[in-house]
C-alpha cells in the first residue's frame, strides 16, 4: 500500500499544500493551543468561538467516521486473504502464533502501565453537548464475546458494530484465501480477482484517508482550540504524559517481551539483536511505514542476523501486513487516555474489549503512516466511547491526533522490530538461523 501522494501544488491553496502535512498538523496543534489559551482568558469570546467554529471541527470528525467501516472491512479481508493456506506449513503456523502472542502481550503491558500511570486523569474534558459515551456501561464479558458473532453482517455494517464487522471480515478473508488456493483453476482465478478488488478498495479507502488528512490541520486547530479554551495550558502536560506512557510501554515490550523471548526461547543475546536490527528500526522510526521499510527489514534480517530467505520471505511481508505490536500498544494506551481524560475511566470489561479490538485492529492496520489513528476510532467505538461531533471523546481524540506523528514514529519502529524478532525466533526454532552472524562479539553494522 503506497502512502498518499502529495496533491497538486498549483492554484489558490497551493501555499497550503506545499507545506509538509506533518508540519501543517503540528502547526494546527500549536496555533490551536495558543488561540485556545488566549480565548480562555476571555470567556465571552471563547463561547462565541466555540459556537461558530465548532462546525469545522465537527466536519473533520464526520469525515473520519465516514471511512472507518470500509477501511476495517477491506483492509481486514485483504490482510486475512493474503496468507495463502499452502504457505501455512510449520513455519507459517509458528509465525502466526508468535505474532498473535506478542500482540496480546503488548496490549497487556500497555494496559497495565496505563492503569499505573493513568494518563489524562483529572483533565475533565467536557463536550459541548451531552456525550453519548458518558452514560455508557459495558455489558458483561460473556455477552461481548457472544456478540462478536454477527447474526446479520449487513446489519452490523449498517450500524457500524465494530467487533462483528471484524469477525465477519476475518472469516470472509480466511475463506477467500482458501478459495484462492483451489485446485480448480477457474475458481482460483475468480477468487484472485475478488481479492484484487478488495485490495484495490482498501487502497482506494487509504487514498480517501489521505484526502481527509489534508483537512486535518484545520480540524485539529479548531478541536484543540476548544480544548485549550476550556482546559488552559495544563492540557500540554497531559499530552506529554500520554506520549511518555506510550514510549515507556514500547520500551518495556521491547526489553521484556522481545528480549525475554529471544533469551528464553532462542538463547540469543538481546543486545546483539538490537545492534543488528537498528538500521531497520531506525528506518521505520523516520519513515513511519512498515511497508516502506520492508526492503531494509529483509536485508537486515538476512545479512546481519542470519535469517534464511526461506523464512524471511514469508515472515517479514506477512509481519509488515498483520503484526503491529507498536500499534496495539498505542491503541490501548490512547483508549485508556481518552477514558481518563473524559472522566470515564475504562472498566475491566471495557479493558478486556480493548484487548480484543486492539489486537485485531493491529492486524487490520495498514503499514503506512497514520493508519493506526483511524483504527483508534474503531477501538473507541467498541467500548462505547464513540467519537461523535461535539463530544468530549472527540476533543480528546483530536488531542491524540495532533501528536500522532510523534506516536507513529515509536509504534512503527516497534512494529518492524517485532517482525524481525519473530523472523529470528522462528528461524532459530527451525534450526536454520545462521548463528555464525551472532557469534562475533558484535553483529556487524550496516
Ligand atoms: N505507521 C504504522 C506502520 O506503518 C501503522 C500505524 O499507523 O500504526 O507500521
Amino acid at each position: 500500500m503506497s502512502p498518499p501522494k502529495k496533491p497538486k501544488t498549483s492554484g489558490f491553496l497551493s501555499w497550503y499544500f506545499r507545506v509538509n502535512l506533518l508540519k501543517r498538523i503540528l502547526t494546527g496543534l500549536v496555533l490551536g493551543a495558543v488561540c485556545g489559551c488566549v480565548l480562555g482568558a476571555f470567556p465571552q469570546a471563547a463561547a462565541l468561538f466555540v459556537d461558530n467554529a465548532r462546525i469545522f471541527g465537527d466536519l473533520f470528525i464526520r469525515l473520519l467516521k465516514m471511512i472507518v467501516v470500509p477501511v476495517i472491512l477491506f483492509s481486514l479481508v485483504t490482510g486475512a486473504a493474503s496468507i495463502s493456506p499452502s504457505q501455512l506449513g510449520r513455519v507459517g503456523l509458528k509465525t502466526l502464533l508468535y505474532y498473535f502472542a506478542t500482540s496480546v502481550i503488548s496490549v497487556a503491558i500497555a494496559l497495565a502501565l496505563a492503569n499505573l500511570l493513568r494518563p489524562g486523569q483529572n483533565m475533565g474534558i467536557a463536550g459541548d453537548a451531552a456525550v453519548k459515551g458518558t452514560e455508557a456501561h459495558a455489558p458483561p464479558l460473556s455477552q461481548i464475546l457472544l456478540e462478536i458473532v454477527p447474526t446479520n453482517p449487513a446489519e452490523s455494517l449498517a450500524r457500524g458494530d465494530v467487533l462483528p464487522i471484524i469477525f465477519f471480515a476475518l472469516v470472509f478473508g480466511i475463506a477467500l484465501a482458501v478459495v484462492r488456493d483451489s485446485k480448480d483453476g477457474k475458481v482460483a482465478a475468480a477468487a484472485d480477482r475478488l481479492f484484487e478488488l478488495c485490495s484495490i478498495c482498501a487502497e482506494t479507502m487509504y487514498k480517501v484517508v489521505g484526502g481527509i488528512m489534508q483537512y486535518a490541520p484545520v480540524g485539529v486547530f479548531v478541536l484543540i482550540a476548544v480544548v485549550f479554551a476550556q482546559q488552559g495550558p495544563k492540557a500540554v502536560g497531559s499530552l506529554l504524559f500520554v506520549t511518555l506512557t506510550v514510549y515507556v510501554s514500547l520500551a518495556v515490550h521491547l526489553v521484556v517481551g522481545y528480549g525475554g523471548m529471544l533469551r528464553v526461547i532462542s538463547k540469543l543475546s538481546f543486545v546483539k539483536f538490537v545492534k543488528g536490527a537498528y538500521a531497520a528500526s531506525l528506518t521505520a522510526f523516520v519513515t513511519r511505514s512498515s511497508n516502506g521499510t520492508l526492503p531494509v527489514t529483509m536485508r537486515v534480517c538476512e545479512d546481519k542476523m542470519g535469517v534464511p530467505r526461506s523464512v524471511s520471505s514469508f515472515t517479514l511481508p506477512v509481519g509488515a501486513t498483520i503484526n503491529m505490536d507498536g500499534t496495539a500498544i498505542y491503541l490501548a494506551v490512547c483508549a485508556m487516555f481518552i477514558g481518563f481524560a473524559t472522566g470515564q475511566p475504562l472498566t475491566l470489561n471495557q479493558q478486556l474489549t480493548v484487548m480484543i479490538t486492539a489486537t485485531l485492529a493491529s492486524v487490520g492496520t495498514a503499514g503506512v503512516p497514520g493508519a493506526g489513528a483511524i483504527m483508534l476510532l474503531m477501538v473507541l467505538e467498541s467500548i462505547d466511547l464513540p467519537v461523535t461531533a461535539g463530544s468530549s471523546v472527540a476533543a480528546a481524540y483530536a488531542m491524540i491526533l495532533g501528536i500522532d506523528s510523534l506516536l507513529d514514529m515509536g509504534r512503527t519502529c516497534m512494529n518492524v522490530t517485532g517482525d524481525m524478532a519473530g523472523a529470528v525466533i522462528v528461524s532459530k526454532s527451525e534450526r536454520v538461523l545462521d548463528e555464525g552472524k551472532w557469534s562475533s562479539a558484535v553483529i556487524p553494522g550496516p
